[in-house]
């Protein structure tokens, strides 16, 4: 398998630490709010690379954070607490707001057939974990007190922006916002571990620790977080490209600075969603979630394949036009699937080639453009119904675009109408045997089941009531 790497920014061939095994952690949502498509093109290439590691031979335990405290308005630690602020929106405690987004983020993960990670941990769980690492960062001389908070030292470090990057405008925007001037800072890029000056009065999260009642910033939970269940090597780290700087940049950091060598050899970075006016954002504009677009009509699996169609590191821009193209390409596709007819007998020879080719083709990358075209070589080709049905959902395993699932409206459907079939021809059997109290109890019982019938010239037809 190969992949780009936003460390060396080369595409390399991906060799995990232990042979057959990937260690595999993703920065979590903040659970203030709705996830918005954006963060779920993030998640849905994710999972690809998570399936496609599967797919390809490897045993993956894969991590996910799920941040209920410390993230703030800006990612320079600046600003509210976003938790605070979704529970003043809506007038609930922190906690509540943070169950009902986890449960609404991992209930548009399963809309979108992603997978749920091996292991998904709170923040709030693991303060005795945060306060150990930077215990450690400060007896090591990474770390310094400064007005009641504890910031990491940048200074000391050889090399800070290993990215190499980060002047990049799409990195900075998120920086941007709302950035004041922290006067405790040694240096510019200097970044809290601990807050315990709180800079609001009604933080509703604080725990005791060595230097005061307080809480943890947003960077320590993914480098502590990740080490409680993958330990102090890992194969690969995964988010939005906006987490490259400063979250990713910081975790390295404070990571690496901790444990005295090298953390992660690699690092995946999705690119953004972009709406048609620019950057995708919960406040303004229309907050595209997964729900509007089911109220709108939209199967969410539909933007699942709008995401595949391109490359996970090219910018995307939704529109509702290319949205309603992807309907219909996915229309047409599910037709094709459900028009093979299942004979023949399946050639595992054939089955494993066409495995192989998919695992080199979208293994180049995260290629899932490649992989939708292979598909269609597959729907092209001259296999038997049998065999392609089985490469079909090989394939799926990775895409999972519900290709081998029957459409369930017309599943109910096919099975109303053959029902009312039968009664259509039973009462009519009724009617020519002059038994007209048995034909009107059938013309009810369909009635009940909301079905109307008519009797015409050409026979008798139905509809919904
Ligand atoms: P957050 O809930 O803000 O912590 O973000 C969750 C994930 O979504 C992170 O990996 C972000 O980098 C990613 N993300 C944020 N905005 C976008 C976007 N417009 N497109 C793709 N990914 C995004
Ligand atoms: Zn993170």
């Amino acid at each position: 398998m190969k992949i780009y790497n936003s460390l060396t920014r080369k595409i390399e061939d991906f060799k995990p630490i232990e042979e057959g095994k990937v260690s595999m952690y993703t920065c979590g949502p903040t659970v203030y709010h709705f996830a918005h498509i954006g963060n779920l093109r993030s998640y849905i290439c994710e999972d690809v690379l998570e399936k496609l590691l599967r797919f390809s031979g490897y045993d993956v335990k894969r991590v996910m954070n799920i941040t209920d405290v410390g993230h703030l308005s800006s990612d320079a630690d600046t600003g509210e607490d976003k938790m605070l602020k979704g529970a003043k929106r809506e007038n609930k405690t922190v906690m509540e707001i943070a169950k009902f987004y986890t449960d609404a983020f991992f209930s548009d993960c399963a809309k979108l057939n992603i997978k749920t990670p091996d292991v998904v941990e709170p923040a709030t769980n693991c303060i005795p974990e945060f306060i150990k690492m930077i215990e450690g960062l400060l007896e090591k001389g990474y770390a310094y007190k400064a007005g009641e908070n504890i910031y990491f030292d940048t200074s000391k470090l050889k090399e800070y922006f290993v990215f190499g990057n980060q002047n990049e405008d799409e990195l900075m925007v998120g920086v941007r916002e709302d950035v004041e001037e922290d006067t405790n800072k040694r240096n510019r890029n200097d970044f809290v571990l601990w807050f315990t000056k709180s800079k609001f009065e009604d933080q509703a999260l604080k725990w005791d620790s060595p230097w005061g009642v307080g809480y943890p910033g947003w960077h320590i939970e993914c480098s502590c977080i990740s080490m409680k269940h993958l330990g102090e090597k890992l194969d690969l780290h995964c988010g939005g490209i906006d987490n490259m700087f400063p979250h990713h940049t910081n975790e390295i950091a404070q990571s690496e600075s901790y444990i005295g060598h090298k953390w992660c050899n690699y690092w995946f970075h999705v690119h953004h969603l972009n709406d048609e006016s620019g950057k995708m954002s919960k406040s303004k504009g229309e907050f595209l979630t997964v729900s509007l677009l089911e109220s709108k009509g939209y199967d969410p699996i539909v933007y699942r394949l709008f995401t595949l169609q391109s490359h996970y590191r090219k910018p995307l821009t939704f529109s509702y036009e290319t949205l309603d193209q992807t309907v219909t390409t996915y229309k047409k596709l599910k037709n094709r699937i459900a028009a093979i007819e299942d004979s023949g007998d399946v050639s595992e020879a054939a089955v494993k080639e066409w495995h192989d080719k998919f695992a080199e083709a979208v293994g180049n990358d995260c290629n899932t453009a490649m992989g939708l075209t292979l598909l269609y070589d597959v729907l092209k080709s001259d296999l038997n119904g049998a065999t392609k049905l089985k490469i079909i959902g090989d394939y799926d395993y990775v895409l999972s675009l519900n290709l081998l699932k029957p459409e369930e409206s017309e599943a109910v459907d096919d099975e109303l109408a053959s029902f009312v079939e039968a009664k259509i021809a039973e009462r009519a059997e009724a009617k020519k045997a002059k038994d007209y109290a048995k034909a009107d109890a059938i013309r009810e019982e369909l009635a009940g089941k909301g079905i109307i019938i008519k009797d015409t010239r050409e026979g008798t037809v139905w509809s919904r009531a």
